[in-house]
């Protein structure tokens, strides 16, 4: 079985900070997306997928709301697989009601200069972000016990709560060791032959505040990836197939 852990804004310098060891595996590195204007999570996930860069037809006219953007399985590799099972990905399989509601109370935060309402707001964001983070998380293990050749599980927590807690290290630190220990499961798992973890971008503090950073993150249990290319990394699960 191949597996890749797919987390949304998981930040190279956090990973060394944090030691996290599991999410490290035994090679790791940056990944470059130089080539997109801006590091967005839709762009980038679109062009992993297919690997292509679907940048111009994400953000292209006639297609408002680029999270609404739906690829088929046979532009993607997902589809060179039997069985594949692939969770809440962006562009894919994702929970768009989840995110419609993170970006509104995003939205309210912002637009309210009552501190007691912004710590309301606050509140209700990450008890969101982490309800959605269990749900996914449950459905991530059920896969594994499943008959799948490949399972893809896509994680959005450390994105969603960074936006709005960046600043907060205990948090982010809690987080980065959650996913950690995930990754520690999965290293474990001796059905999984081979393991990527995957971010689409990184994080960067604004104040204590958080916005994407200019690079994203990989990992293998089996080959030295060097500073590839999104779009290049479905070679590397592919190979061997
Ligand atoms: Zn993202």
């Amino acid at each position: 079985m191949k597996v890749i852990l797919a987390i949304d804004a998981l930040e190279y310098d956090k990973v060394k900070e944090f030691d996290c060891n599991n999410l490290k595996q035994e090679y790791y590195g940056k990944t470059d997306i130089s080539e997109f204007s801006q590091p967005r999570t839709m762009v980038l996930w679109s062009s992993f997928m297919t690997g292509e860069n679907k940048e111009k037809e994400v953000l292209g006219e006639g297609n408002k709301e680029m999270w609404n953007k739906k690829w088929d399985i046979k532009e993607t590799f997902f589809s060179k697989f039997k069985n594949p099972k692939v969770i809440d990905l962006p562009g894919f399989s994702y929970d768009l009601e989840a995110h419609e509601r993170s970006r509104k109370l995003l939205k309210s935060f912002f637009e309210t200069n009552d501190d007691e309402e912004k710590k309301k707001i606050r509140k209700e964001y990450n008890k969101d972000a982490f309800e959605h983070h269990k749900k996914i998380k449950e459905e991530f293990n059920k896969a594994l016990e499943e008959e799948h050749d490949f399972i893809l599980g896509y994680f959005s927590v450390i994105d969603v709560i960074g936006h709005l807690n960046f600043g907060n290290t205990t948090l982010i630190k809690m987080l980065y060791k959650e996913m950690d220990e995930l990754a520690e499961k999965l290293r474990n798992n001796d059905k999984i032959e081979k393991l990527i973890v995957l971010s689409d971008h990184g994080m960067e503090a604004i104040g204590m505040f958080g916005d994407h950073s200019d690079h994203g993150f990989w990992s293998t249990n089996f080959k030295d990836l060097g500073e590839p290319k999104i779009t290049e990394i479905k070679d590397s699960i592919l190979e061997y197939l």
